[in-house]
């Protein structure tokens, strides 16, 4: 099977480095792909957007199969583009992937279903909004309807803040046609979770659970980034609260889109707030698989993911076996320094081949005219890795990304310590 994965990030190199173990796999493809992703795939210089030009390479490639990675793509119909020119994908059609583009239609959908997630009222109008804001307490979270780049949402301590939030999203309109609509949601306190499923229709395979890190700086401090690292498992979070969360959420979100006529094919992605009293609630649905949790979930996966993914696509997914290692994972993300704001991009990075002992997925790499390899983006590398416990995965994943060097280069210390409490 010749595969086109589409993506360029850490996220895709992960899944590209589990598709290349499936003894059905042959040449895999990679648009537009990174330098990183270059050394087990073919990149093709094609933009994640230009859909006729990627249905094209997979027609002239006779590629077999595609699984796309991001979610703007998927929000604007790429699964469609390549069903429509009769070539196998994986991954939910637009109408499915609204759940992840727009919040109103995964609130309104969640609430008619009695699906646990945070109160929240919706508009469409600056003037109603901020009436409505002014009569609630803080803390509460402003949410523009979009995608945003993972940026549209402020948790908002102050009044200020959050009335400058919304200003921000239905007047100054920062994320553009994403703020034209806004979700005013309660404040849920406790710990986040993600799990991620593969689904078809009423199907649904959970994969093993995990925690990510928004903020930059360790402690949860400083502004929201795309992810600073992830672990799995969740050892201190009881496995009763997981399963919660899969039958009172995951499962009836799948069933509900059936019933709404947008039966939903890939990965949904569910992230959670567990509520001090250990109640799962719905923060979000993704459409896709999270950057950075696929880089601890999938080295995880004993299963073979195209085999997976093709019987997801095949309407098989029930019928398939899927097992998991009871194996810890930790990544950590090197990010360059200034991000999430400005960051410079080219400098040389030292010592990736000093690592022996964990696995590096590339999200912002390149190389320069003398094969250097060098910083092309925000986050950079996210290293893996695995052992016995947290504590095991944790301490290989700090002692492994030490080799690796660049100006400038920013991790958080205290991904996972969490779960050694
Ligand atoms: P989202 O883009 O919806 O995942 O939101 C980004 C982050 O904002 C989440 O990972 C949470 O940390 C936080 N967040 C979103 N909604 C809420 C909420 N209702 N209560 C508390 N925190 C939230």
């Amino acid at each position: 099977m010749d595969i086109l994965v589409v993506g360029g990030g850490g996220r895709e190199h992960a899944i590209i480095w589990a598709l290349a173990k499936s003894p059905q796999a042959g040449r895999i493809y990679c648009a537009p792909g990174n330098a990183g992703i270059g050394t087990i795939a073919e990149c093709v210089p094609i933009a994640v957007s230009e859909f006729d030009r990627l249905t094209d390479f997979a027609l002239e490639n006779n590629i077999d199969f595609v699984v796309i990675g991001p979610d703007d793509p998927l929000v604007d119909g790429i699964v469609d583009a390549f069903e429509a020119k009769d070539i196998p994908v994986f991954g939910p059609r637009k109408n499915a992937a609204e759940i992840e583009g727009s919040k109103t239609f995964m609130k309104d959908l969640l609430h008619k279903y009695d699906i646990p997630t945070a109160a929240y009222e919706k508009f469409d109008n600056y003037e109603d909004a901020k009436a409505y804001l002014l009569n609630q307490e803080v803390p509460i979270v402003i949410k523009a309807d979009g995608l945003a780049a993972g940026k549209g949402v402020t948790v908002a301590f102050s009044m200020e803040q959050a009335e400058s939030a919304l200003h921000d999203i239905m007047v100054n309109k920062v994320f553009g046609d994403a703020g034209s609509h806004v979700v005013i949601e309660e404040f849920l306190a406790g710990q986040e979770m993600s799990i991620l499923a593969f689904v078809d229709g009423e199907t649904v395979r959970p994969m093993v659970a995990a925690q990510d890190h928004k903020q930059v700086f360790d402690n949860d401090q400083g502004p929201n980034t795309g992810g600073m690292g992830t672990y799995s498992p969740l050892p201190h979070i009881d496995s009763a609260i997981i399963e919660e969360a899969i039958e009172k959420i995951i499962k009836p979100t799948a069933k509900a889109m059936v019933a709404e006529g947008r039966h939903f094919t890939g990965i949904l992605f569910a992230g959670l707030m567990i509520s001090p009293d250990g109640t799962p609630k719905t923060i979000e649905f993704n459409a896709r698989f999270g950057d950075p949790e696929t880089q601890v979930v999938l080295p995880r996966l004993k299963s073979d993911l195209l085999a997976i993914m093709m019987a997801a696509v095949n309407g098989t997914l029930a019928d398939i076996e899927i097992e998991w290692s009871d194996e810890a994972a930790v990544c950590v993300v090197l990010a360059s320094g200034g991000y999430p704001a400005s960051y410079p991009k080219g400098i040389v990075i030292d010592g990736l081949d000093e690592v022996k002992d964990a696995l590096v997925f590339h999200a912002g790499t390149a190389k320069n005219e003398n094969g250097e390899w060098i910083t092309n983006g925000g986050r950079i590398l996210g290293v893996v890795g695995l052992g016995a416990d947290i504590a095991e995965a944790r301490a290989k994943a700090y002692s492994e990304a030490a080799h690796i060097d660049f100006e400038g280069k920013h991790l958080r210390s205290d991904i996972a310590a969490k779960a050694l409490v």
